[in-house]
């Protein structure tokens, strides 16, 4: 199976915003006979992109990758894996959890999703297709991910890293930090407005 880093190396990539611009390109090549849906919410053409991408690589995102991948966008934070088993639960009664870690490891390496170590949480890549993965900031109180986009920082780091004699363990690079609604939250004495999933 090819890793993500080999697919980025295998064709130059554009920046981040061509994504969604090709994927725009691409709808409108269909007529009128669509039903209104089809245009409808940014996890479809998240899930239409993700599904094109892997089948250009000569992979399949099969029903189950595509739902474990669906439930972690509809989620739009970082998520467990044991919450992700009970969504499928929900849908699928007979759901075992290899099925839900085969799903994620394969979205995992196909650089769809990043794994988030210090809550121990998966998160879909904000750079769904393009394998430009930034900087990670993650909410240590609610899960909330931001992806920074910086590449010349990126690149800036890992040479340091290796400066230094060091490899870096994964494509992750994440930060520990405490989003707005969280300081927010704190600052009013509050419990966390979200908890991570549980
Ligand atoms: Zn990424
Ligand atoms: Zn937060």
């Amino acid at each position: 199976m090819k890793t993500a880093k080999s697919a980025a190396a295998g064709h130059p990539v554009t920046s981040a915003p061509a994504a969604p611009a090709a994927a725009h390109d691409h709808h409108a090549h269909h007529d009128a006979h669509e039903p209104s849906h089809a245009h409808g919410s940014p996890q479809e053409a998240a899930l239409a992109l993700a599904e094109e991408y892997c089948r250009e690589r000569g992979e399949k995102l099969t029903p189950i990758r595509r739902k474990v991948l669906e439930l972690l966008l509809n989620s739009g934070r970082a998520t467990k894996a044991y919450s992700l088993l009970d969504e499928m639960r929900q849908i699928h009664p007979g759901s075992a959890p290899p099925t839900v870690y085969r799903a994620l490891d394969f979205l995992l390496s196909a650089g769809l999703v990043h794994r988030i170590e210090s809550i121990n949480a998966f998160t879909v890549c904000h750079d769904l297709t393009q394998c430009q993965h930034g900087i990670l900031v993650v909410c240590q109180e609610c899960g909330s991910v931001t992806e920074l986009h910086q590449p010349k920082l990126r690149q800036a780091l890992v040479a340091q890293i290796e400066d230094a004699g060091y490899r870096l363990a994964s494509d992750e690079i994440e930060l520990k930090g405490l989003c707005s609604a969280c300081q927010a939250a704190k600052a009013a004495g509050e419990a966390a407005p979200v908890a991570v999933a549980r």
